[in-house]
């Protein structure tokens, strides 16, 4: 808990937030990938956190937890898969729709169908956790294929937006989240 504090405050040193998209805090993660040190720091706390539980995969949500995820599924030897925006898997099943912090529009995700076995156990990673509407959709599609998301680990969560809550209110409770 304490590096992971660390990390996030030097995060936030390296990682100046500015308005976008019509939401007063937009966090560029852009700012820390441009320190090695920094992007090391973060990629070793999300593998030491994750390497002692029992967990099949990991998965990386469109966009920038396809940056984040696959240097700490290499560590940890785990196959790594991509959720993605619709239309951009073939092979793929598609969520409902969903809604996120700063575009008013809605998105859905995909998923290949054969990234997830039945009984299986994914951890989730995304750079950032506002409304948790992405992360949400994510574990529903995991779910789908039988899988269950016991772990969503993301660099941010902005706390007052209630993804906890909403992820409990949807029957995802158990998901533990790593912020
Ligand atoms: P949510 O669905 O939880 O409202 O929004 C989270 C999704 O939107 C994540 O995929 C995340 O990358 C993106 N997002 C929302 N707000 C921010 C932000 O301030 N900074 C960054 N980097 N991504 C954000």
């Amino acid at each position: 808990e304490a590096r992971l504090q660390e990390a996030r405050q030097r995060v936030a040193a390296v990682t100046p937030y500015f308005a976008f998209k019509g939401i007063e805090r937009f966090y560029d993660i852009g700012g820390f990938l441009k320190h090695p040190e920094v992007f090391e720091e973060v990629i070793t706390l999300f593998a030491d956190h994750l390497r002692d539980l029992e967990f099949d995969s990991i998965c990386g949500l469109d966009a920038r937890g396809f940056i984040l995820g696959p240097p700490v599924a290499l560590r940890l030897n785990k196959p790594f898969f991509m959720v993605r925006k619709e239309g951009k898997l073939p092979n793929s099943i598609t969520g409902e729709k969903y809604g996120k912090e700063y575009e008013s529009g809605q998105d859905r995700l995909c998923v290949p169908v054969d990234a997830v076995k039945p009984g299986q156990r994914v951890v989730v990673i995304d750079d950032l956790v506002a409304t948790g509407g992405t992360a949400l959709a994510a574990l529903e599609l995991v779910k789908r294929l039988g899988g269950v998301c016991t772990e969503l680990a993301c660099v941010i969560e902005i706390k007052a937006l209630g993804a906890r809550r909403l992820l409990e209110e949807k029957g995802f409770g158990d998901t533990n989240i790593l912020s």
